[in-house]
């Protein structure tokens, strides 16, 4: 076996691992089981027509995160002001839905409003036990019925009263009853989404990389020592030792000083020899989702009107979200086509169905809200599967969540990173905590 030593080494060449490492440089190696960096932030090229593995748009929360990504990007990434639409049985409007109103019909306009009137002004304000009791207690129960019971089945597909109230709503609009008042009877264009300040990048024609892993290869390009291929196999907490398997090779580091852990958390249990043995049968309680990632490349006009993306809440339709690359950057296509990201999400203690089946029904699907226009031939479908991709937060795994951070943190293993700390962090809050940390270090 080969042995190095480092002074740090990262677990995973993600965007948090790969921001750690750029501030860290010669003192941190990093590996990455994969044979391309960036971890979820990947890009696709399915003959010239490019994916996402998911959809990926930037939107910064701080100042020094998007001063350093401008900087390393700079003109390759431009604003894009995002517009999303979501779909109901009562009618389509812009998203956030509930700060738009006025697409919906009249009938259902009125009912979300006088059930928000007595969320909103009820005085009684007790905290929710959970989060369908959140969302309730939030928006109103004609509302909840209307969109966000079943969109949240459909993401989560588990009891929404077995989850915990807090963990998800970064993504979650709160209504306050003038806002949503004032998008029932006007366009709501004065309301900023979590959103608004959105980037994606758009490199030049000839660029290898394109979609959203430019910000990926980007970051890849100023780390000092990033070895991919490489899996971890181990870590021994006391004797602060990492083992990879390289190809045949396996190759032993040892850390003078930290491990970043951003691989999953439930993985990092799994191959932690010394772990206290109590964490090894506690970890059933770390659930989490994978999202279906169907990729369909398409020959013909390109549709106007469609938005960014779409949400779609009726139960009978199986996706979340219907996602239009070519909106994204128009080089992601060629001229005469256009790319369909389709998002479908499962438990991923599920079987795994064939291919073929999901894709039927995904078409089936999309002929049923008429998203490819009959003038368009569909050429190529592929599926991706990208597991995990949502961690399920409930009262039992945020406790033993915040219990392993403090265990390993004691062992010199910092856990970071949208798995690695269990938690729902968009690309910017990752690369950000990833700064701070390694920033903190030196
Ligand atoms: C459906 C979906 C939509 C999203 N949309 C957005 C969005 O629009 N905007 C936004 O800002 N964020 C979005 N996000 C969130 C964003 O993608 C993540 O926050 C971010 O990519 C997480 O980066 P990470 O480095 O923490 O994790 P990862 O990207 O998972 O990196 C972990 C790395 O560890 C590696 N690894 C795992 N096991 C091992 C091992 N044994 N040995 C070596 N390496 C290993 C993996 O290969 C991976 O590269 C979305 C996420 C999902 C799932």
């Amino acid at each position: 076996m080969k042995h190095i030593k480092q002074n740090t080494v990262i677990l995973g060449g993600g965007l948090t691992g790969l921001s750690a490492g750029l501030i860290l440089k010669e003192n941190a190696t990093i590996l990455e089981k994969n044979a391309r960096p960036g971890g979820l932030v990947q890009t696709v090229n399915r003959n010239g027509y490019w994916f996402d593995h998911v959809i990926h748009l930037l939107h910064f929360r701080d100042d020094v995160t998007e001063a350093i990504i401008k900087d390393l990007l700079k003109d390759d990434l431009f604003p894009i002001a995002p517009l999303a639409y979501v779909e109901t049985t009562e009618g389509v409007g812009k998203y956030p839905l509930q700060m738009n109103l006025r697409g919906l019909n009249k009938e259902a306009i009125t009912k979300t409003l006088t059930d928000l009137a007595k969320v909103s002004f009820n005085i009684k304000h007790d905290s929710a036990e959970n989060f369908e009791d959140m969302l309730r207690k939030s928006f109103g129960e004609y509302f909840c019925k209307l969109f966000m019971f079943p969109y949240n089945n459909k993401v989560w597909k588990r009891p929404l009263n077995s989850l915990a109230p807090s963990g998800f709503q970064w993504n979650i609009d709160q209504p306050n009853f003038e806002q949503v008042l004032n998008g029932a009877l006007s366009d709501n264009s004065d309301f900023e989404s979590y959103n608004a300040n959105a980037w994606y990048p758009s490199p030049k024609d000839d660029s290898k990389v394109k979609g959203m892993e430019f910000l990926s290869y980007r970051l890849s390009k100023e780390v000092s020592d990033l070895r991919l291929n490489h899996t971890v196999k181990s870590i021994h907490l006391e004797n602060k030792t990492v083992v990879a398997q390289h190809g045949n090779e396996e190759i032993e580091i040892s850390y003078s000083n930290k491990c970043l852990s951003t691989i999953p958390l439930p993985h990092l249990i799994d191959i932690c020899q010394d772990i206290d043995p109590k964490f090894k049968s506690a970890k059933s309680a770390l659930k989490y989702n994978r999202v279906l990632s169907i990729m369909i490349s398409i020959e013909g006009p390109r549709p106007e009107n469609t938005g960014h993306w779409r949400y779609y809440g009726q139960s009978d339709i199986c996706f979340t979200r219907l996602v239009f690359m070519h909106t994204f950057d128009p080089k992601l296509a060629p001229e005469n086509g256009w790319g369909l990201l389709v998002e479908v999400i499962e438990p991923s203690e599920w079987p795994i169905r064939q291919s073929d089946e999901i894709i039927n029904e995904v078409l089936e699907d999309i002929g049923k809200v008429n998203a490819i226009p009959d003038d368009c031939q569909v050429i190529d479908k592929h599926l991706m599967v990208v597991d995990p991709a949502y961690v399920v937060f409930t009262n039992e795994s945020k406790a033993l969540v915040e219990e392993l951070k403090t265990y390993f943190d004691k062992n010199d293993v910092k856990l970071l990173g949208r798995y690695g700390q269990w938690e729902y962090s968009s690309m910017a809050q990752v690369m950000r905590d990833g700064f701070e940390w390694a920033k903190n270090l030196i």
